[in-house]
């Protein structure tokens, strides 16, 4: 029998919750634990593995089930998880040594609601430190591989859970995002990706990057996958005051129906052109061409202010890092560095604590937050911020859904881009602007390149259509057959 780790999640969670079937929630479970221990070695998408606790949960669960009570719908599904998440009792590094020590001492919301729904925490992923990043080489730990060419990056800052998954070593993860986290590392490793409407997931026990970006997305092989832990960890949250509960409304049923009628807008300024890769062009083009065929017309429309949108987040979310990370002083969390006055400690320890990317960012926030420059950086950003939200209302009036790449190539080599931060921040062209307009936009596979590497297409709907964007990726496979398909090195380990 093939593996159960690659049974849809919904058949799998069925399976575990049926005290007749001879599936347990253990055997699962062992399966995740020895494929990672098989191919992570290669792979560095975990900085922890829990084991023993993984075991002990699920020998609870199938505890539960053999007394015939009712389990979630994530029943003993393997779940790896971000490792700027708090899991009570694991480490929570966000790949910085300024953390080096710290455990977690209670779960994030989303990691209480999942395991509440009978998934089971394998461990934690590796990221760019604190999140900020495009190819998980700005971990401190090491960086993350692409499971495709182990030469590439995995994308990121979420590469670590966007490998995992994708090298089958566990059916669904978590990763968060701020401008592009989840989309492009799922993107770039060939599956799903989601990032919410801002504010439709908790972010309590999210360890903050920029606040009014962030927001905790789910990665699955599929997109029903992906719909599964998204319902799982959605909804308001009295510890998050941004939190809220979206309704299913008319713009998330028109996605979910028929291709038939179904408007898709073509934004110029999503547009990849010449700076990108041809094979990427051609996926999208394909997808468009299979979405015609059934029945929906193509709206062109022109969306402006998407041309500022990296300048825009390039001053937003450093200004709001340089905030959150100030609580990273060698006094509450993590690694200390001793000094005679309590500045220097203060400045030895982020010295010693903080990677290059991270204290670049809190000095391009500070900077852009500083008297006499709040003006022409800060308040300037936002104000296209706010007309940017404007010019998205308008878009969606004219269109259901937006169809573009998620990047504009695919897969880098390791290394590629590690010397040059605007290089990496363009990674991240193509969505940081749902992130600033608060939009839900999802990622699913777009077929492979020549060389065999994975393309993604973005889809990105009107605020709150997230689950009818999803059951979109999923009619979208139906239409043109395009699907996750598992890397050879997943093959390696039954
Ligand atoms: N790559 C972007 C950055 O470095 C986005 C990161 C993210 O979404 N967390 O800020």
């Amino acid at each position: 029998m093939a593996s159960p780790l690659d049974l849809p999640v919904a058949e799998l969670a069925a399976c575990v919750a049926d005290p007749r079937d001879p599936l347990r929630a253990a055997d699962v479970v062992d399966a995740s634990l020895r494929r990672i221990a098989a191919l992570d070695g290669r792979l560095h998408a975990f900085l922890h593995v829990d084991d023993a606790g993984a075991r002990r949960a699920a020998a609870d669960l199938d505890d539960r089930v053999a007394r015939g009570e009712a389990v979630g719908p994530l029943a003993g599904v393997p779940l790896a998880v971000k490792d700027n998440l708090a899991v009570a009792g694991l480490p929570l590094t966000c790949a910085s040594k300024v953390l080096g020590g710290y455990v977690a001492p209670r779960d994030a919301t989303v990691i209480a609601r999942a395991k509440a729904a009978g998934a089971i925490v394998v461990g934690k992923t590796n990221l760019d430190e604190f999140a900020m990043g495009s190819s998980t080489e700005n971990s401190a730990f090491g960086a993350s591989r692409n499971p495709y060419d182990l030469a590439r990056v995995p994308g990121g800052s979420s590469g670590g859970s966007a490998a995992a998954v994708a090298a089958g070593l566990v059916p669904l993860a978590l990763g968060s995002e701020t401008g592009g986290s989840v989309r492009q590392p799922a993107s770039l490793c060939g599956i799903v990706g989601h990032k919410p409407t801002y504010g439709r997931v908790s972010r309590n026990g999210l360890v903050a990057f920029a606040s009014s970006l962030d927001q905790v997305g789910p990665f699955g092989r599929s997109a029903e996958d992906t719909a599964a832990l998204q319902r799982v960890i959605e909804g308001a949250d009295p510890l998050d005051a941004t939190s809220r509960a979206f309704p299913d409304g008319p713009a998330a049923a028109r996605l979910a129906g028929d291709l038939a009628g179904l408007r898709v807008g073509v934004v110029e300024e999503l547009e990849v052109g010449a700076t990108g890769d041809p094979e990427v062009v051609a996926a999208v083009e394909r997808v468009r061409a299979a979405l015609v065929a059934r029945g929906a017309t193509l709206v062109r429309l022109s969306v402006p202010l998407m041309k500022a949108g990296i300048p825009v987040y390039y001053v937003v979310a450093p200004a709001e890092c340089s905030s959150n990370l100030a609580r990273f002083d060698g006094i509450r969390y993590g690694a200390r560095v001793d000094a005679p006055e309590l500045d220097a400690l203060y400045a030895r320890s982020r010295d010693a604590g903080f990677g290059a990317e991270v204290k670049r960012r809190i000095l391009l926030g500070t900077f852009a937050l500083s008297a006499g420059y709040a003006d022409a950086f800060y308040k300037r950003a936002m104000s296209l911020r706010g007309a940017l939200r404007e010019q998205m209302t308008a878009a969606f009036a004219r269109c259901d859904v937006l169809v573009s790449a998620t990047s504009p190539f695919p897969a880098f080599r390791a290394g590629e881009k590690a010397g040059d931060p605007l290089a990496m921040y363009l990674c991240d062209v193509l969505t940081v602007t749902a992130n600033l307009a608060g939009g839900p936009a999802v990622s699913v596979p777009a077929g492979r390149t020549r060389a065999g590497l994975p393309v993604g297409v973005q889809l990105w709907g009107p605020d709150g259509s997230d689950l009818g964007l999803l059951a979109l990726g999923a009619t979208l496979r139906g239409a043109t057959g395009l699907a996750y398909e598992a890397p050879a090195l997943a093959r390696e380990v039954p």
